[in-house]
């Protein structure tokens, strides 16, 4: 139902539906005041919400706001939080700028230069995202895929370059503002096949975005179709990236073409297939509403398999309790808990970093409360321009207090499951930040990883 056209064009009624089902209709910057459930808000907090959204981008659509918004608990409501624009978003001094360009009738033009400045100084695509994973066919860089980890294969299809709803930490976010030196996605769905064709190595491909799932089903069946030809029989897993169980369910069971996604997922399955709905689950309160529980039916009855990921952040889930009781409800869903992930290092990430030193402990506090099924989430992990690297834990080895961290995946598979040590810090946040212990200068694979970035550099520009 969602077609892209209307996907870009913000703030209008883009569909009646059956009546079960709400209109999805979405909110931005540019009709923020017409959310009615913001009347309860003071005129200076809604100007602060205006400011930001200025900036960082802002979408949010009706279901969020009439069901999984508890609009007694703002600004507390984690949801509100994962959706609504924060003062405490922006730099002190962006927003003091912006505040005051707005207060002073600036015109939208000066308005976008200055928000255009802010996004120069924020970090675009941090872990080497633009240089490291290009792939290249025939000496010819493929924009809009990543091949990092040797099985893998990352592909943005233009068209799903967008979400229901924008979480306010995201760190796709260039994706969104219109920066479109920023944006990486390919049309070029033959490219991505003639890729996967060369390269047996690959069992995995992942379709991720934004969000894929707010494309046409006929879009992705043309990504994904092909897939079931003999010379891709080495993909084994396909995996779709994607937040709309928790922001439009309804794609999965009343949308106009809900049945022919789900078969499309049933002639992938049947065809030996796995296909894993990757999806981003921030708090349980995604998981309460009768429209996500049947749409994790509806996929589930087609032989997809759901796992579950989540950055942890601060005003969202911060809090052993929240994690412990989303991996329970998600182990009765029939979801496999996945990844809890350390939020990455760019735009608003102030708002919401925690030192890793806190992430992992609300991580052991969690575990500890759930039975074995919800022990599958590995973390807290960071995804670094090495790997993603895991804080296993916290020992005293030899008089010295440090972090025993591993690789879960990284762009050499020999760094994988080494254990490796970083002096202890109780504030540190990101790798980049930590030092090796035991007074070592380097990390075992730095050495390593410099080389690769300086080959990368000569290949590609
Ligand atoms: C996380 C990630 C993957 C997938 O890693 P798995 O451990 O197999 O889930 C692939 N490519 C990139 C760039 C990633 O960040």
């Amino acid at each position: 139902m969602i077609n892209q056209r209307n996907a870009r064009n913000p703030g209008r009624v883009m569909a009646y539906s059956p009546l079960w089902q709400k209109p999805f209709r979405v909110f931005t910057e540019q009709n923020i005041d017409q959310i009615p459930q913001l009347r309860r808000l003071s005129e200076e907090q809604l100007f602060a919400m205006k400011v930001v959204a200025k900036v960082l981008p802002f979408r949010v659509n009706q279901y969020v706001i009439d069901e999984l918004i508890d609009w007694e608990n703002i600004p507390d409501c984690p949801i509100f939080q994962l959706t609504f624009p924060q003062k405490e978003m922006l730099e002190p001094e962006h927003f003091e700028e912006m505040a005051s360009l707005m207060s002073n009738g600036a015109s939208e033009k000066i308005l976008r230069e200055t928000a255009f400045q802010f996004h120069q100084q924020l970090n675009h695509h941090p872990a080497d995202q633009t240089t490291l994973n290009v792939p290249v066919l025939d000496d010819i860089p493929l924009p809009g895929m990543q091949h990092k980890y040797e099985r893998t294969v990352l592909f943005f299809p233009s068209q799903g370059q967008t979400c229901h709803s924008f979480c306010t930490y995201c760190f796709r976010w260039p994706q969104f503002v219109g920066d479109h030196a920023l944006r990486f996605s390919s049309r070029e769905t033959s490219h991505l096949l003639a890729y996967l064709k060369e390269h047996r190595e690959v069992t995995d491909i992942l379709v991720t975005g934004g969000d894929p799932m707010v494309m046409r089903t006929e879009v992705l069946e043309r990504i994904l179709e092909p897939l079931l030809g003999p010379q891709y029989s080495h993909i084994d897993s396909i995996r779709i990236g994607t937040k709309a169980l928790s922001f439009w369910p309804y794609r999965f069971w009343s949308d106009k073409d809900s049945d022919s996604l789900l078969r499309l997922f049933e002639r992938l399955t049947r065809a030996g297939k796995h296909v894993a709905i990757m999806a981003h689950f921030s708090h349980w309160r995604e998981l309460e509403t009768t429209a996500v529980q049947k749409a994790i039916g509806k996929i589930q009855g087609t032989g997809a398999i759901i796992r579950s990921q989540a950055p942890i952040l601060n005003h969202i889930n911060a809090d052993p309790e929240v994690w412990a009781r989303m991996w329970q409800m998600q182990v009765r869903l029939g979801i496999i808990p996945y990844y809890m992930f350390v939020a990455r290092d760019t735009g608003s990430r102030r708002h919401f970093e925690i030192p890793l030193a806190r992430a992992l402990d609300i991580y052991q506090k969690a575990i500890k409360k759930v039975s074995g099924l919800a022990r599958k989430a590995r973390g807290p992990s960071m995804s670094c321009g090495p790997g993603k690297v895991e804080v296993q834990g916290v020992a005293d080895i030899k008089g010295e207090k440090v972090f025993i961290l591993r690789f879960l995946q990284a762009r050499n598979p020999d760094w994988v499951d080494q254990p490796f040590f970083a002096a202890y810090d109780s504030q540190v946040s990101w790798l980049d930040d930590l030092r090796p212990a035991f007074g070592e200068k380097r990390f075992f694979f730095e050495d390593e990883y410099d080389a690769m970035r300086d080959a990368a550099e000569v290949m590609i520009d």
